[in-house]
């Protein structure tokens, strides 16, 4: 080192900021420097979006509950912190989805890849889809690609390849589990950019995602890094919950002397003067709401859009983060005693087409999909309620809430007993839309806050991808932006 320390002010204590902090550290070290690294949030809990509870034997997320096994920045992390051998996955016993269909609900095709048929025999047997619909999902191999190279939204791009039938069925209550989103507003190119690619290399949506499933079938690269008795498993967990990674990168970032300014929100920050840099004067100073200033000579922002957009807005045009809106959603997972329900779930729960009109968008079969989650004599059920177009629902009561959830789970599942416990969780303006052409309006403002205010790095869940692994990696990419921007 040359004696000097690099202050860092890492804005937002969720996994993205924790990664920044986590990977700010890490490059530090092999850098050979010395780094101050302070984080800052509002809440006293770290973690933001997740959040695990014990309750009587169970393991309950009240936000996010695993990830996807293939996106290795979660597996790196876990082993850089020694958690993957808590790694668990889903129950190869439940592996079968439901889709509610004027009330009933029925098995997903096998082969359906993101809401896309990739196998056409157990597609064209579906008694999801009408005949009508499923003859328009084939034109998908007849249709010429689009020679158009801008951006679109999911459901255009959808509607396109595979018809209306099969994107309001099928296709968007599997992904707007992942968005809570209106698929007519989502911008394809960062949500899936893989769909237009698969149409683009293959003239046609289905062939390219049925090429994407036999190369990731013989790409064995992801399954070399991963413990042996989770390499089946579509998706991940921790055994005693997400919070397993929380405390793993806490207990890391203290040993590293990380210090928390928690409680309290970076109310502001400013750039100073070039002129005045002497030897005591840091580039920037981040002022939080209790009135202490923080010196830094670099500063990751990892507030949702509309929080960061407070702190930008006096230094630049933000109106790309003013473009992401926020939906809000909540989820109420219920206990029950085994014996009173007699169901035999076998599968890991079902989706909820719009249509249907039901208050959930969807329901897991926590117990059955991750069998570390509950006693072994209980069932624990996990029920989605709120989506773009239907969020007042969120501001119900309780009471309210728990009447419309039981009401759904009876019309469906047939249960009326009485549940053991119900855990309400409300994520008010929690899950980032990003708009068509968010990726050209994002790194627009990103190019223009380098330029402007070098070592200012924003990144998050509002800008590539929403996804655990995503914002890790994100951190990771803001860690060595900060960095590089510091001293190349
Ligand atoms: P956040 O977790 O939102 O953290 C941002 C932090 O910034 C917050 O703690 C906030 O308090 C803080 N902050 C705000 N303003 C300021 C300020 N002025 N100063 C300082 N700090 C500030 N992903 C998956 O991979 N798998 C899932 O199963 C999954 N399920 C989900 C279910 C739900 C209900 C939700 C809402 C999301 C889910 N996601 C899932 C997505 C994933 O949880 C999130 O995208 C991710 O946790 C976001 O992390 P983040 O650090 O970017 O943002």
């Amino acid at each position: 080192g040359n004696g000097k320390r690099d202050r860092f002010v890492v804005i937002g204590g969720g996994i993205s900021g924790l990664s920044s902090a986590f990977y700010l550290l890490k490059q530090a070290k092999q850098r050979g420097r010395d780094a101050l690294v302070t984080i800052v949030d509002p809440s006293e809990r770290i973690g933001g979006k997740i959040n695990t509870l014990k309750r009587d034997g169970f393991t309950i997320e009240r936000g996010p509950d695993s990830f996807l096994a293939r996106k290795t920045p979660i597996i790196d992390l876990a082993y850089d912190l020694g958690i993957e051998n808590q790694l668990v996955g889903t129950n190869p016993k439940a592996k079968k989805t439901y889709i509610l269909h004027h009330g009933k609900l029925h098995p997903m095709p096998p082969g359906l890849v993101l809401g896309v048929p990739t196998e056409i025999a157990p597609f064209a047997k579906t008694s999801l889809l009408s005949w009508g619909g499923k003859l328009r999902a084939m034109m998908d191999f007849v249709t010429p690609a689009s020679k158009e190279t801008g951006d679109e939204s999911i459901g255009d791009f959808l509607t396109r390849r595979v018809g209306a039938e099969v994107m309001e069925r099928v296709a968007e209550p599997l992904l707007a589990g992942i968005y809570a989103g209106e698929l007519d507003k989502l911008s394809l190119a960062s949500t899936f950019p893989q769909f237009r690619d698969a149409e683009r290399k293959h003239g046609s949506l289905i062939r390219g995602m049925r090429a994407n499933k036999r190369l990731a079938a013989s790409t064995p690269a992801v399954a070399t890094r991963l413990p042996d008795a989770v390499k089946n498993s579509m998706f991940l967990t921790f055994r005693g919950g997400l919070n397993t990674m929380l405390e793993a990168l806490h207990e890391s970032l203290e040993r590293s002397g990380v210090e928390w300014k928690l409680g309290r929100k970076a109310a502001a920050f400013r750039q100073n003067d070039a002129d005045e840099h002497g030897e005591d004067v840091a580039p920037y100073e981040v002022l939080l709401s209790d009135g202490e200033i923080l010196e830094a000579d670099g500063i990751v922002i990892t507030a949702p859009a509309f929080d960061a957009a407070d702190l930008l807005e006096p230094h630049m045009n933000v109106d790309a983060l003013h473009a992401i809106r926020y939906v809000s959603v909540a989820n109420v997972v219920m206990a029950f005693d085994k014996a009173t329900l007699g169901i035999d779930f076998d599968g890991s729960g079902f989706v909820v087409p719009r249509s249907e009109g039901t208050t959930i968008t969807a329901c897991t079969w926590t117990s059955a999909k991750w069998l570390h989650s509950s006693p072994s004599d209980k069932v624990l059920l996990r029920c989605y309620v709120g989506r773009s177009g239907d969020e007042a629902v969120v501001d119900l009561s309780d009471n309210q809430m728990t009447e419309a959830v039981r009401r759904d789970i009876r019309n469906t599942m047939g249960i009326t007993a009485e549940p053991l416990f119900t855990e309400i969780t409300r994520l008010h303006h929690s899950m980032p839309q990003y708009p068509v052409g968010h990726l050209q309006e994002t790194a627009k403002l990103r190019t223009k806050l380098r330029a402007q205010m070098p070592g200012v790095w924003i990144t998050g869940a509002a800008f590539d991808g929403v996804g655990l692994p995503d914002c890790i990696r994100q951190g990771k990419e803001a860690a060595m932006g900060v960095y590089k921007s510091l001293i190349g």
